[in-house]
Protein backbone atom coordinates (compact mmCIF):
# COMPACT_ATOMS: atom_id res chain seq x y z
CA UNK A 1 0.00 0.00 0.00
CA UNK A 2 0.99 3.78 -0.51
CA UNK A 3 0.46 6.68 1.66
CA UNK A 4 -0.70 10.00 -0.29
CA UNK A 5 -0.86 13.38 1.32
CA UNK A 6 -2.33 16.37 -0.03
CA UNK A 7 -0.66 19.92 1.16
CA UNK A 8 -2.59 23.44 1.66
CA UNK A 9 -5.95 21.98 1.26
CA UNK A 10 -7.29 24.38 3.41
CA UNK A 11 -6.79 28.55 2.59
CA UNK A 12 -6.22 29.28 6.10
CA UNK A 13 -3.44 26.99 6.66
CA UNK A 14 -1.86 27.53 3.06
CA UNK A 15 -2.04 31.13 4.64
CA UNK A 16 -0.88 30.13 8.48
CA UNK A 17 2.38 28.66 6.26
CA UNK A 18 2.68 31.93 3.80
CA UNK A 19 2.17 29.65 1.05
CA UNK A 20 0.33 30.15 -2.31
CA UNK A 21 -2.83 28.02 -2.84
CA UNK A 22 -2.44 25.68 -5.46
CA UNK A 23 -4.42 25.82 -9.00
CA UNK A 24 -4.83 21.63 -8.72
CA UNK A 25 -4.06 19.28 -5.96
CA UNK A 26 -0.26 19.48 -4.71
CA UNK A 27 0.66 15.91 -3.23
CA UNK A 28 3.81 13.85 -2.29
CA UNK A 29 4.26 10.50 -0.26
CA UNK A 30 4.99 8.49 2.29
CA UNK A 31 6.23 4.74 2.47
CA UNK A 32 4.43 2.15 3.93
CA UNK A 33 7.21 2.58 7.24
CA UNK A 34 5.36 5.81 8.18
CA UNK A 35 2.53 4.47 8.97
CA UNK A 36 1.76 4.84 13.40
CA UNK A 37 -1.43 3.16 15.16
CA UNK A 38 0.26 2.16 19.06
CA UNK A 39 -0.15 5.07 21.80
CA UNK A 40 3.30 6.06 22.47
CA UNK A 41 5.16 8.15 19.65
CA UNK A 42 8.40 9.31 20.23
CA UNK A 43 9.83 12.77 19.05
CA UNK A 44 12.42 11.48 16.30
CA UNK A 45 16.15 12.85 17.18
CA UNK A 46 16.49 15.07 14.29
CA UNK A 47 14.11 17.65 14.84
CA UNK A 48 13.64 20.03 16.97
CA UNK A 49 10.31 21.51 15.72
CA UNK A 50 7.69 18.70 15.09
CA UNK A 51 4.58 19.68 14.25
CA UNK A 52 1.25 18.12 14.50
CA UNK A 53 -1.25 18.44 11.36
CA UNK A 54 -4.47 16.57 11.48
CA UNK A 55 -6.24 15.43 8.56
CA UNK A 56 -8.62 13.72 7.11
CA UNK A 57 -7.64 10.35 5.41
CA UNK A 58 -9.43 8.51 2.61
CA UNK A 59 -8.92 4.51 2.09
CA UNK A 60 -8.79 3.57 -1.16
CA UNK A 61 -11.39 0.82 -1.90
CA UNK A 62 -10.87 -0.35 -5.98
CA UNK A 63 -8.16 -0.12 -8.44
CA UNK A 64 -8.24 2.36 -10.68
CA UNK A 65 -6.20 5.08 -13.00
CA UNK A 66 -7.86 8.06 -15.19
CA UNK A 67 -10.78 8.00 -12.74
CA UNK A 68 -13.15 10.52 -13.73
CA UNK A 69 -14.42 13.12 -11.18
CA UNK A 70 -18.07 11.91 -11.64
CA UNK A 71 -16.58 8.28 -11.22
CA UNK A 72 -14.44 9.20 -8.14
CA UNK A 73 -17.59 8.36 -5.71
CA UNK A 74 -17.01 4.39 -6.58
CA UNK A 75 -12.97 4.29 -5.34
CA UNK A 76 -13.14 4.86 -1.85
CA UNK A 77 -15.83 4.00 1.13
CA UNK A 78 -14.52 4.88 4.01
CA UNK A 79 -12.91 7.69 6.30
CA UNK A 80 -10.68 7.61 9.08
CA UNK A 81 -8.69 10.40 10.96
CA UNK A 82 -4.99 10.57 10.70
CA UNK A 83 -1.49 13.06 11.65
CA UNK A 84 0.60 13.94 9.04
CA UNK A 85 3.73 14.74 11.24
CA UNK A 86 6.33 17.45 9.89
CA UNK A 87 9.50 18.10 11.00
CA UNK A 88 8.96 22.17 10.47
CA UNK A 89 12.46 22.70 10.94
CA UNK A 90 13.92 20.25 8.22
CA UNK A 91 11.11 21.27 6.02
CA UNK A 92 12.44 24.57 6.27
CA UNK A 93 15.87 23.58 5.11
CA UNK A 94 14.53 21.70 2.22
CA UNK A 95 12.32 24.78 0.73
CA UNK A 96 15.19 27.05 0.95
CA UNK A 97 17.55 24.38 -1.27
CA UNK A 98 14.78 23.18 -3.52
CA UNK A 99 15.29 19.81 -2.36
CA UNK A 100 12.71 16.70 -1.64
CA UNK A 101 10.53 16.84 1.48
CA UNK A 102 11.17 13.26 2.40
CA UNK A 103 13.46 13.60 5.73
CA UNK A 104 10.87 16.01 6.74
CA UNK A 105 7.91 14.24 6.09
CA UNK A 106 8.12 10.28 5.34
CA UNK A 107 9.99 8.99 8.21
CA UNK A 108 9.16 6.41 9.89
CA UNK A 109 5.90 6.86 12.18
CA UNK A 110 4.75 10.02 10.33
CA UNK A 111 1.69 8.92 9.29
CA UNK A 112 -0.36 8.11 12.35
CA UNK A 113 -3.76 6.18 11.51
CA UNK A 114 -6.79 5.70 13.36
CA UNK A 115 -7.58 1.94 13.93
CA UNK A 116 -11.31 2.77 13.24
CA UNK A 117 -12.80 3.98 10.00
CA UNK A 118 -15.98 5.03 9.43
CA UNK A 119 -18.09 4.21 6.33
CA UNK A 120 -19.05 6.97 3.77
CA UNK A 121 -22.68 6.20 4.07
CA UNK A 122 -22.85 7.05 7.82
CA UNK A 123 -21.47 10.69 6.68
CA UNK A 124 -22.33 13.73 5.05
CA UNK A 125 -19.33 13.96 2.72
CA UNK A 126 -19.84 17.86 2.53
CA UNK A 127 -20.07 18.72 6.38
CA UNK A 128 -17.21 16.23 8.11
CA UNK A 129 -15.91 18.04 11.07
CA UNK A 130 -13.10 17.27 12.82
CA UNK A 131 -10.47 18.70 15.52
CA UNK A 132 -7.53 17.52 17.69
CA UNK A 133 -6.93 18.24 21.13
CA UNK A 134 -3.21 18.82 22.87
CA UNK A 135 -3.21 18.19 26.38
CA UNK A 136 -7.76 18.98 26.06
CA UNK A 137 -7.24 22.11 24.46
CA UNK A 138 -8.50 21.98 20.86
CA UNK A 139 -5.64 23.14 18.98
CA UNK A 140 -7.24 22.41 15.23
CA UNK A 141 -10.93 22.42 14.03
CA UNK A 142 -11.76 21.82 10.74
CA UNK A 143 -14.55 20.83 8.29
CA UNK A 144 -14.41 19.13 4.96
CA UNK A 145 -16.84 22.06 3.54
CA UNK A 146 -13.34 23.74 4.08
CA UNK A 147 -11.26 21.78 1.62
CA UNK A 148 -10.36 23.26 -1.86
CA UNK A 149 -10.45 20.34 -3.52
CA UNK A 150 -12.50 17.33 -2.92
CA UNK A 151 -12.20 14.21 -2.23
CA UNK A 152 -13.05 13.23 -5.40
CA UNK A 153 -11.05 16.10 -6.85
CA UNK A 154 -8.38 14.80 -5.10
CA UNK A 155 -8.80 10.95 -6.32
CA UNK A 156 -9.55 11.84 -10.06
CA UNK A 157 -6.23 14.34 -9.71
CA UNK A 158 -3.95 11.76 -8.59
CA UNK A 159 -5.07 8.88 -10.66
CA UNK A 160 -3.40 10.26 -13.33
CA UNK A 161 -0.49 10.28 -12.41
CA UNK A 162 -0.28 7.02 -9.89
CA UNK A 163 -2.35 3.70 -9.96
CA UNK A 164 -4.64 3.77 -7.09
CA UNK A 165 -4.96 0.18 -5.37
CA UNK A 166 -7.46 -0.96 -2.33
CA UNK A 167 -5.63 -0.08 0.76
CA UNK A 168 -4.16 3.08 -0.04
CA UNK A 169 -4.82 5.50 1.94
CA UNK A 170 -5.07 9.61 1.04
CA UNK A 171 -4.21 12.17 3.77
CA UNK A 172 -6.14 15.51 2.62
CA UNK A 173 -4.74 18.08 4.16
CA UNK A 174 -4.69 20.22 7.30
CA UNK A 175 -6.74 22.77 8.48
CA UNK A 176 -5.06 25.90 10.10
CA UNK A 177 -3.48 25.23 13.80
CA UNK A 178 -0.70 23.40 12.82
CA UNK A 179 1.88 23.67 15.85
CA UNK A 180 4.72 22.08 17.71
CA UNK A 181 4.11 18.94 20.30
CA UNK A 182 6.29 18.45 22.86
CA UNK A 183 7.30 15.39 25.19
CA UNK A 184 4.63 15.29 27.87
CA UNK A 185 2.08 16.38 25.30
CA UNK A 186 -1.34 13.93 24.85
CA UNK A 187 -2.48 14.70 21.25
CA UNK A 188 -6.35 13.55 20.92
CA UNK A 189 -7.98 13.39 17.25
CA UNK A 190 -11.99 13.58 16.98
CA UNK A 191 -14.64 13.53 14.58
CA UNK A 192 -17.71 15.02 14.91
CA UNK A 193 -16.94 14.94 18.92
CA UNK A 194 -16.04 10.73 18.50
CA UNK A 195 -12.12 9.71 19.67
CA UNK A 196 -10.34 8.54 16.64
CA UNK A 197 -6.52 8.02 18.21
CA UNK A 198 -5.01 9.21 21.21
CA UNK A 199 -1.33 9.64 21.22
CA UNK A 200 1.62 10.10 24.21
CA UNK A 201 4.02 12.25 22.94
CA UNK A 202 7.46 10.90 24.65
MG1 LIG B 1 -0.31 17.73 5.76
Amino acid sequence: MKIICIGRNYSDHAKEMNAEIPEEPMFFMKPDTALFREKDFYIPEFTNDLHHEVELVVKISKVGKHISLQNAPNYYEEIGLGIDFTARDVQKICKEKGWPWEKAKSFDNSAVISNHFIPKSELDLQNISFSLQKNNTIVQNGNSNQMIFSFEAIISHVSKFITLKPGDLIYTGTPEGVGQVKIGDVLEGFIHDKPFFQLKIK
